[in-house]
Parts: structure tokens; sequence; C-alpha cells
């Protein structure tokens, strides 16, 4: 990250969010560490995928029935008249049939079941009459060719099942097992070490001393790394003091791949921060036109022949803290995990009550969701938008997205959600 794209003061233009997230992005491309393990098949869910797979052997195995019927050449099927079969065998999955099947003749066969060798088609048993060993099937009931799953259909010898940078999820690991697969290999976790910084701050359990509040912050933002994946190293708390900041980020740098702090960013104290991180590397101070959240913090800290450790200072407030995180940490701690990109999926909802909206930044309130009458999602903004409001955080269903352009929004109007359930 060169000076010129970094250094942007507290109290110069405000950036965008999407200045922001390109920054970022920019900054983090291609720095993921390149270290994988091999891990077993369970645990290997929601970790990256470090290397591609490919099929050793085609998917399904062999040419089998889709359904439970009559195995049978298609060619024995005249157009315009009854087709009478003779009943010579059956094939189970698991039990193939091992003979030739003759034209005139089937096989009762199981879905899953081997195609016996001399037949390609399967009349299921809902569309043919039975009567005395025979099987007899009506003029157009079945094509040639149909109900047969044939082999390597759903992955040939040789193709990409899973391509490298996928965070797993259950159906890759299914896929994996289809394979024969044991283990995958994916990316060592990422490293992530987090701290909050504030003189007021108490743990929960501590005696709360007057004017303090409770560290919530290390708390939530500890679990959202985790749901990421990431392996945590928690610092602790830090007061508001040059030597003591100084400290932790050496160990920071020290032992983790990033580190994420709260708090101490605001235009009141981001003096003293700013001067000691610019004795560790290259940091940004961000005014964003966000809200909630409008400090940031971003940047490199240096070490010597190692990759740099990456530096994100979230605002302190507990709202502030966590929409910061999801909307300009996550994608690029995911980058640096070694994901390729993993889109956040948003939904589209009519807004269910006004929402006032100020021109010129992009706003993320809290909001809920519910099918409306004429059964399209409706949002509507939940509990109190302040900052703070963590109650609000936790009855919500997500954050409507209000870009830059968007002025007051009406009921009625369509609104971008980004739910929670899909952040993890
Ligand atoms: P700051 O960004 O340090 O100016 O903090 C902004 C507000 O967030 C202040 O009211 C702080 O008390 C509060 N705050 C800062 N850090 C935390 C934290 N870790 N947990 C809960 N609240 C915090
Ligand atoms: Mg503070």
């Amino acid at each position: 990250m060169s000076a010129s794209t970094s250094v942007a003061s507290a109290t110069a233009e405000p950036l965008s969010v999407v200045d922001a997230q390109r920054r970022i992005a920019e900054a983090v491309a291609g720095q993921a560490p390149k270290d994988s393990e091999a891990v077993g098949l369970l645990a290997a869910l929601g970790r990256i995928l470090a290397e591609e797979v490919r099929s050793p052997h085609d998917v399904p195995p062999h040419d089998n029935s889709a359904m439970d019927g009559f195995a049978f050449a298609g060619q024995a099927l005249v157009s315009g008249q009854t087709t009478r079969l003779r009943v010579v065998g059956r094939a189970l999955a698991g039990h193939p049939y091992t003979d030739r099947v003759r034209a005139g003749d089937c096989v009762r066969i199981m879905t899953g079941a081997v195609m016996p060798e001399g037949t390609d088609t399967v009349v299921p048993f809902e569309r043919c009459d039975q009567e005395d060993g025979a099987v007899l099937i009506a003029p157009g009931a079945v094509q040639p060719g149909d109900n047969r799953r044939r082999r390597g259909e759903d992955l040939a010898l040789g193709a990409a099942a899973l391509l490298a940078g996928r965070r797993l999820k259950p159906a890759d690991l299914g896929l994996a097992a289809s394979l024969g697969l044991t283990q995958l290999r994916v990316r060592r976790r990422l490293v992530v070490a987090l701290f909050s910084s504030g003189d007021e701050l108490c743990s929960p359990g501590e005696p709360l001393a007057p004017g303090c509040l409770y560290d919530s912050n290390r708390f939530t933002l500890a679990a959202a790394l985790t749901q990421l994946g990431c392996e945590v190293l928690d610092l602790g708390r830090v007061p508001d003091d040059p030597q003591a900041l100084d400290a932790v980020l050496r160990q920071a740098v020290d032992r983790a791949d990033a580190v994420i702090t709260s708090g101490g960013v605001s235009v009141g104290d981001a003096d003293h921060t700013r001067v000691t991180l610019a004795r560790h590397g290259d940091v940004a101070f961000w005014s964003l036109a966000m809200r909630p959240g409008r400090p940031f913090a971003f940047g490199r800290l240096e070490r010597p022949d190692r990759a740099p450790c990456w530096f994100f200072a979230l605002p302190g407030n507990p709202v502030a803290a966590l929409v910061s995180f999801h909307v300009l940490a996550r994608g690029a701690l995911l980058t640096l995990a070694g994901a390729s990109c993993d889109a956040v999926p948003m939904l589209a909802a009519r807004c269910a009550e006004p929402i006032r909206k100020r021109p010129g930044r992009t706003e993320f309130p809290r909001v809920r969701l519910s099918i409306g009458a004429d059964g399209y999602a409706q949002a509507r903004p939940w509990g109190g938008q302040g900052s703070a409001a963590l109650s609000a955080l936790v009855g919500a269903h997500g954050l409507a997205v209000l870009g830059p352009q968007q002025g007051d929004i009406d009921i009625g109007e369509w609104v971008d959600v980004l739910p929670f359930e899909g952040l993890c």
C-alpha cells in the first residue's frame, strides 16, 4: 500500500464505503499466507480449500437406474404399439444382474442399481402393466434412454470437483466423500489478534467501577472471527495509554496475521493511537461516510523477513464496531485466509415504515424482515438506531444498505438488505 493511497486524515473529506472497501481489497489481494494442512472431511467444514480437487473416477461409477421399474433395450419400443417384455431377473442397488439381457427381455430394477448389459431404458412400475411374468408398455409411456443415469454424468474422471479457495460447506464434504476421499487440504487458519481499547472498559465478572462499562466488543468480535474460521488471539483490554498500546501491538505483530481493535480511533483519542501506530507501519485513519461507524483505521504493520500483519481498527460503539467489521473487515480477512470471492447474498425487501436517510453517506439501519401481504419480503427498522444500541442489533434480522445517493425512504420502496444469516 503506497502512502499516497493509504493516508487520509480524520478531518479530510469523508471516504465512501465503496472506496474504503476497494482500497482494503487492493491492499490485501494476493497476500494470503500459503501454508496448508490436511484434515479429515468433517474437520474441513468452514475451512478454505487449499488446492483443487479433481475427480479420481467417474461419478456415478456406472450407468444406473433413476427409478424403480424394468430395465430393457429401448430399441424394443415400436411406435404406436404396445411392447411386451419377458421378465428374466432382477437388479438391486449393490446387487447387479450379471447376465446379458437379450432383446425382448427385461430385468426388474431398483433405483441406483447398475443397468444390466444390453439395457439402456427403464420403464417405471407406475408406467407399465404386469401379467404372467411379462411387462406391457403402452405406446409413448417411455422413450429409449429414459430413466437411466449415465456413468460420469455428475463428475467425469479428472473433472474439477471443488475449486481452490472455496469455503467448504456440507455439500462440498459430501461430494468429497462421493469421490472416496477421507481428507482435504485446507489453508491454515488465519490468526487474528483482538483487543479493546479504552480506560472505561471493565471485563464481565468484574465489579463495574463508576463511569465504566463492560467490554462487549471483544466478545462480539471474537465470535464473529470464530464464525469466519479465524483463530482468535485474545489480547484483552488496553488502556488509553501509548506505552500500553505499543506493548500490545508488539505482541500482535509477533504472533498474528492480522489484528482487530475496537475503540480509540475517534477524533478524541486518535492522535496518540496514530503516533504509536506510525512506529509500527503504514496505517491510514479514515473518516468514513457511513452510519453507524465513522472512524476507522486500516493498514499494515511491518515485521522483518515476514509478510506484514494487517491492522483494522474499528470504532468503539458496539453497533458501529460490528457493522464496520462486516462491511470493511470481513471480506479482507476471508481474502487473507485464502478464500476466493465469497459474495454476501443481499435480498431486496419493500420498506414497511418510512426511514429518514441523509444523502451523501451509506447508512445501515437495523431491520426486521417479514413477508408482506403481497408475498414479498418487507423490512422494518428495528429498535433504537443509535450506534451503541446493541439490543437493536440482537432483535434485528439484518442491515438495510442505503447508498450515498439515497435520501429518505418511503413505505413500499425497495431496499437492499444484508441478512445476518448470510454473514458467517
Ligand atoms: P471510542 O471509539 O473509543 O471513542 O469509543 C466510542 C464509545 O464506544 C464510547 O462510549 C466507549 O465507551 C464505547 N466503547 C469503546 N470500546 C468498547 C468496548 N470494547 N465495548 C463496549 N463499548 C465500547
Ligand atoms: Mg475510547
